[in-house]
């Protein structure tokens, strides 16, 4: 899978993205992310990305030539990239252009396993006041919040999304840390509370079921415990 991040801020991503599970993804192949800076796409010698809004108002907007510009130059890399391939693999290829805007969908992990299913994301991470709204309408396919509040940018989404629709794809987590049975993996499912050494920290116990060693009892008491917190 093949993630393509617009940003003005590249070096945000590279901590994130070169440390655990994603930067082991990545070291697979079982991931590729390209990271663009938007302001290479400009026309202008000051490579300006953003201008006043029309009709008045605070802040800047971002505007839409250099966003066009570098998802078409994204786009006409993947497609050279599949010309040389099997025609089957061309026409099942499945791509997905997303904004990340505060007043998108709000994204769930429903919206993760879905968009694991696509073979290349490009995330569109706005900056300043957002961005001129006809790259939502004819760029985008989808616009994504990830929670009611607002962020100074769409970095923390793109890395949100990164990660989230990366430990989905097969192969990328080990057995031990398994996406099979973990909170939202069903709707309303949430996780039984985890515990581990020592048995006793500063008077706080773990529950006693727990260390019984009867397996029969535990997992009642897991599944008792698990999907209540709605
Ligand atoms: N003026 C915008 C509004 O009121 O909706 C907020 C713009 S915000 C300061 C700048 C950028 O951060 C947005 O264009 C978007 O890309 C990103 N952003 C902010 N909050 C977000 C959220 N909750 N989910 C996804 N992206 C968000």
């Amino acid at each position: 899978m093949k993630f393509d991040i617009i940003t003005i801020f590249p070096g945000i991503f590279d901590s994130y993205f070169g440390e655990s599970i994603v930067s082991r993804a990545r070291k697979a192949d079982l991931v590729e992310i390209n990271v663009h800076n938007l302001r290479d796409y400009t026309t202008d010698k000051h490579k300006k990305v953003d201008d006043t809004p029309y009709g008045g108002g605070p802040g800047m907007v971002m505007k839409i030539q250099p966003i066009y510009e570098c998802v078409q130059a994204i786009e006409s890399v993947a497609n050279a990239k599949i010309k040389n391939q099997k025609s089957k693999l061309r026409s099942s290829l499945r791509s997905r252009i997303i904004l990340f805007s505060a007043k998108g969908k709000k994204y769930t992990q429903e919206d993760a396993r879905r968009l694991s299913g696509y073979d290349n994301l490009i995330l569109i991470c706005g900056r300043y006041e957002g961005v001129d709204e006809r790259v939502a309408e004819y760029i985008a396919d989808e616009e994504i919040s990830i929670g009611d509040y607002v962020l100074t940018g769409g970095e923390i989404p793109a890395m949100a999304l990164v990660d989230s629709t990366t430990r989905l794809l097969p192969g990328v987590l080990g057995n031990t840390e398994s996406a099979e049975y973990e909170s939202h993996s069903e709707e309303g499912y949430l996780e039984h509370p985890q515990y581990t050494k020592p048995e006793e920290f500063m008077g706080y116990k773990v529950p006693e079921i727990l260390l019984s060693g009867n397996h029969g009892e535990i997992k009642k008491w897991r599944e008792k415990n698990s999907s209540l917190k709605k």
